[in-house]
C-alpha cells in the first residue's frame, strides 16, 4: 500500500482521500483549513502541516485545489512539492485548471524527473463519495501505469486522454457541451411553457428523440421528469453556476490561445457570468432556466 500525501481536502478531496484510507493506503492530509484535517482524521487519515513536507516523503502526491492559480503555488511556488518530491515519485493533480499550467507544472516536474499527472474528475461531490468519478488523465503511459490502481479506487471510469495537459483539455471541451447544452435545454422547456406544452410532455419526447442529452435526461432544469435533478430542491447544489462558469472561462481561454471557433462557448459564459452576477453563483447550474425565463 501506498503513502499517499493528499493537498486540498474540500468537497471533492476530503471524500476522495477518504476512499484511498478505505482501500489501505496510508493518507497524509494537508489543506489550509482545520476542519477539514479533523474530518480526514476521524476517518483514519494523518495530518501535516505543510505540502512539502507530506511530499518528501509520499510515493504519490495527490492534489485536489481550486484553480490554476493554488497549483502553480503549491507546485512550483517556494517549498514547493516539486522541489521536495523524491526523484522517481508520482504527482496526480486532479483540481480543474488551465491547459497552460498543467503543462508548465507538468515540464518541471519532468526536469525533476517526477512521474505528473493531470487528472481532472467528473462526477461531482455524490461521485467522490462513492468513489464512481471519471477521470481524464493527461500524462506519460509511464505515469498512467503507475496511477491508474490509485485512480481505481476513486473513480470508476479512467480514460488516459495523451500527452501532459490533455486530462485538462478533455476536462474543459466536456464541461463547454454541458454548460451550452443546459442552457439549450432550459431555452426549449421556457418556449414550450410559453407554447402551452406540458414539461413532462416535452420530457417524454424529447428524451426518446434526437433531443436526449444529459442535461436532459440525468439534470433535467424542470422539477417533475427526474425526481432527482436538483430542479427538485431549489436548485441546491450539485455543480455551481460559478464552478460552471469558471469552466467556460477556462474553455474560452483555451480556445482562443488555440485559435479554435468557440461561439456559443462564448455566448454560453457570456449567460453564466450573467447569472452569477445577479448574485446565484451558489445556486445549481440548472437554475439557469430560471434566469433564462426572466
Ligand atoms: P473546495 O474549495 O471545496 O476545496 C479546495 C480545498 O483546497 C479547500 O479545502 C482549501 O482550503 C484547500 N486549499 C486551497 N489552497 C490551498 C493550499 N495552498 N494548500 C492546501 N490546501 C489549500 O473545492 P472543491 O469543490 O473540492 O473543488 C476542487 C477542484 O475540483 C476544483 O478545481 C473544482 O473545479 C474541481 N471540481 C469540483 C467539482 C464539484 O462538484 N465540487 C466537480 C468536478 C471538479
Amino acid at each position: 500500500m501506498a503513502r499517499i500525501a493528499f493537498i486540498g481536502l474540500g468537497n471533492m478531496g476530503l471524500p476522495m482521500a477518504v476512499n484511498l484510507i478505505k482501500a489501505g493506503h496510508q493518507v497524509e492530509g494537508v489543506d489550509l483549513n482545520p476542519a477539514s484535517i479533523d474530518k480526514l482524521k476521524a476517518e483514519g487519515g494523518a495530518s501535516v502541516e505543510f505540502a512539502h513536507v507530506a511530499a518528501a516523503r509520499a510515493d504519490v502526491v495527490i492534489t485536489m485545489l481550486p484553480a490554476g492559480k493554488q497549483v502553480r503555488e503549491v507546485y512550483l511556488g517556494g517549498n514547493g512539492i516539486v522541489a521536495a518530491a523524491q526523484p522517481g515519485k508520482l504527482l496526480i493533480d486532479c483540481s480543474t485548471i488551465d491547459v497552460d499550467t498543467a503543462r508548465a507544472v507538468a515540464a518541471e516536474a519532468e526536469k525533476k524527473g517526477l512521474l505528473m499527472l493531470d487528472a481532472p474528475v467528473s462526477g461531482g461531490v455524490g461521485g467522490a463519495t462513492a468513489g464512481t468519478l471519471t477521470f481524464m488523465v493527461g500524462g506519460s503511459a509511464q505515469a498512467y501505469q503507475r496511477a491508474e490502481s490509485i485512480l481505481q479506487k476513486m473513480g470508476k471510469t479512467i480514460v488516459h486522454a495523451g500527452g501532459p495537459g490533455n486530462g485538462q483539455a478533455a476536462k474543459i471541451c466536456n464541461n463547454m457541451i454541458l454548460g451550452i447544452s443546459m442552457i439549450a435545454v432550459s431555452e426549449a422547456f421556457v418556449m414550450a411553457e410559453k407554447l402551452g406544452l406540458d414539461h413532462q410532455k416535452l420530457f417524454d419526447i424529447s428524451s426518446k428523440s434526437s433531443g436526449q442529452c444529459w442535461a436532459m435526461t440525468t439534470y433535467c432544469p424542470v422539477p417533475g421528469p427526474v425526481p432527482t435533478s436538483p430542479a427538485n430542491r431549489d436548485y441546491q447544489p450539485g455543480f455551481t453556476a460559478a464552478m460552471m462558469l469558471k469552466d467556460l472561462r477556462l474553455a474560452q481561454d483555451a480556445a482562443k490561445a488555440a485559435g479554435a471557433n468557440a461561439e456559443l462557448g462564448a455566448r454560453a459564459e457570456r449567460l453564466y457570468s450573467a447569472y452569477a452576477d445577479s448574485g446565484e453563483g451558489g445556486r445549481d447550474f440548472s437554475g439557469i432556466i430560471r434566469f433564462i425565463r426572466g
